[in-house]
Parts: structure tokens; C-alpha cells; sequence
């Protein structure tokens, strides 16, 4: 759990559900060793997330510092779980990257139906999806008249649009993020995308917040324990993550601390290596709020993509199922014209 104003994680927990040197014992039909063992969970594993976010809260109640919002993913076990057992007025708050991603994969569902409902297309849609999002913050009512608007835009009616759209009043103006610039023609296509943007929840669409702290915390954690290694038989794990958090909250120079506090002088190559790593990490902090960095950042991901599409269609299918056999087949009528030859 990270605050929203420290970007420092506040609380954390781990669940292990083996425990290398019981199960040796177990398995050699002896008493196991003594040894401080981390096994506390025999659940599934889809069913730790609820049980460690209340388990946290109810740590931070207990530290007098109790937590009035939630925001994170629409996962409502967890939620109602916390509300049940730890805190009635706790107040859930969505995950504005969460949200435009279920709306992207709800258009792609229905993409195949639509020749105009292009990548491009769905692009333009989220775009003004989330102008419309900013410019109405904390007003449910202007969000629930505004959300038709998102798509009739698109279809050149710009009587609701918001100040979000600049081609309002300007008759002879294109669209900046749809194919040549046109407006989208297809009737069924417009109602289909209308259910799709009215079926959303303005009260919760007006108070949308980022969890992407969290994101970038799991990124932490996966470079101290990789998926592909197994470390959560042990104690192995437990370090490894109280070492990410370290690094979440001091940055790299938590390792000459824990040096100090251990009684052992750091190495000057720890210290310097260290300094030099939060420097960079605060220089690309403060680089990546600016407006330039983020304008190119999304210029150079929409030439990514329009570059693979046309390597895509000039390259033809070559990752599918059943392409490698006709590739053989090829190769086969190839040797065996060579063989006749
Ligand atoms: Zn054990
Ligand atoms: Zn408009």
C-alpha cells in the first residue's frame, strides 16, 4: 500500500504457502529442524490479495493512521472484504489506467464487426474519453451529459462537446487523431459505441485516481525476485521484498544504511553507486512530469505502431497458427524440382 501524497509505501505483507524445510522434513518422516518458518497461507493464490490488503489496513488502523481511501483496480472482493471487517466508511476509488484499458478491450471486442472502428479509431476514442475525464473531475452530473458527447464528436455532432474540442464552431476543421481526418459515418457502429460509453458509472468515473506508484513498485519487486526464479519457499522472499520497499522509500542508499546499522562501514564504490542512481532516478522523475516529454513519448509510440502496421502488411502473416506448415510445404516442392532438375 503506497500513500497518495509520499509516494512511499506505507504498509506491506507477503503470503507463502510452502515451506522448503517442513515439506523435507514431511517428506523424510522426520521433526523439522528449528527454523523460523514463513509458511501463513494454504489458500489459492487468487485469494491472498484481499487477505493481505486487510490485513494492512487494519495495521495502519492500529497505527492511528487510518485509511479513508482506496484507490486501486476494480477488484471488489478485496473492497468489500476491508469495508466488512475493518472500516464501514472506507471509500473506493478506481483506477483511472484500469478503467480506459477494460473500455479499449470492450471496443476491440466489437472491432471486428466495424470496417471504421480502426486501432486508430479506438486511439481517438480513449483520447477524448480522458480530456472530457479531466476537464469534468469531481462532477458526476457534467461527466453522465458529457460521455455521449465522446462519441457523437467523432461522428462530427459537436453540439455537447466540452471545451476539450477544438473543432466546436469550425466547420471546415478535421479531426486530429482519426483516419484522414473524417468524420466516422457507420449508424450501428455509433450505437454500438454509445451503449458502450453511456453503460459507464459517472459517480465513479468523476473521481478516478492513478495507481500507477503501485505499477512501478511491482517493477521493484520483480527485479529483486523474478517471476522465473522460486524463491517463496524461504526467508529468501521476505528479504528480497523488504529490500525493494527500502529502495521504494530511502532509493539506492538504503544499502549503506542497512551496512551502518549491521555495524559494517560501507564500501566507497556502494555509496558512489548509489548517489549516482538516485540522481538519475530524480533526473528522470522530474523529466518525465514535463509536457515536451510526454508529448514525445506519445509521437514516438504512434510511429512505433504505424511503422509495425505497414512492416505488417507488407510482410504478410508470419506468426500464426498453421503459417510454418505452409512454409514447409514450400520448401518441399522446392527440392523436389530440384531433385528433377
Ligand atoms: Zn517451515
Ligand atoms: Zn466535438
Amino acid at each position: 500500500m503506497i500513500g497518495k501524497k509520499t509516494g512511499k509505501v506505507v504498509g506491506y505483507s507477503a503470503r507463502y504457502k510452502r515451506c522448503r524445510k517442513c515439506d523435507v522434513a514431511k517428506f523424510k518422516k522426520r521433526l523439522p529442524t528449528k527454523h523460523k518458518c514463513r509458511k501463513n497461507w494454504c489458500g489459492s493464490a487468487k485469494s491472498m490479495e484481499p487477505d493481505m490488503i486487510v490485513e494492512i489496513l487494519k495495521d495502519a488502523k492500529k497505527k492511528d493512521t487510518p485509511v479513508i481511501t482506496l484507490i486501486g483496480d476494480d477488484d471488489c472482493t478485496a473492497f468489500n472484504r476491508a469495508r466488512c471487517e475493518v472500516d464501514s466508511c472506507l471509500e473506493k476509488v478506481s483506477d483511472i489506467n484500469h478503467v480506459k484499458k477494460n473500455i479499449s478491450n470492450r471496443l476491440h471486442k466489437i472491432k471486428g464487426k466495424y470496417k471504421e472502428l480502426s486501432v486508430k479509431t479506438i486511439t481517438a476514442l480513449i483520447k477524448s474519453f480522458s480530456f472530457m475525464l479531466a476537464q469534468n473531475k469531481g462532477d458526476s452530473d457534467r461527466i453522465k451529459n458529457s460521455l455521449p458527447s465522446v462519441v457523437l464528436h467523432q461522428f462530427g455532432n459537436h453540439d455537447g462537446c466540452g471545451d476539450w474540442c477544438q473543432m466546436k464552431n469550425k466547420p471546415t476543421a478535421k479531426h486530429r487523431n482519426l483516419p484522414w481526418g473524417a468524420d466516422l459515418k457507420d449508424e450501428n457502429l455509433k450505437k454500438d459505441l454509445l451503449k458502450v460509453f453511456t453503460d459507464l458509472d459517472p459517480g465513479k468515473m468523476s473521481k478516478l485516481d492513478s495507481s500507477n506508484p503501485n505499477e512501478s513498485f511491482n517493477n521493484t519487486v520483480r527485479s529483486k525476485a523474478p517471476k522465473d526464479k522460486h524463491y517463496s519457499e524461504s526467508g529468501s522472499l521476505a528479504h528480497r521484498l523488504s529490500a525493494a520497499v527500502c529502495q521504494k522509500n530511502e532509493g539506492y542508499k538504503y544499502v549503506a544504511q542497512v551496512h551502518e546499522e549491521l555495524g559494517l562501514s560501507p564500501g566507497i564504490a556502494t555509496t558512489v553507486t548509489a548517489a549516482i542512481r538516485d540522481k538519475d532516478v530524480n533526473r528522470k522523475r522530474t523529466v518525465a512530469k514535463t509536457k515536451e516529454f510526454k508529448l514525445q513519448r506519445l509521437k514516438l509510440k504512434s510511429q512505433r505502431s504505424s511503422e509495425t502496421r505497414s512492416h505488417e502488411i507488407r510482410e504478410g502473416d508470419t506468426y500464426c497458427s498453421n503459417v510454418i506448415g505452409m512454409y514447409k510445404f514450400y520448401l518441399y516442392v522446392f527440392n523436389k524440382n530440384l531433385k528433377k532438375q
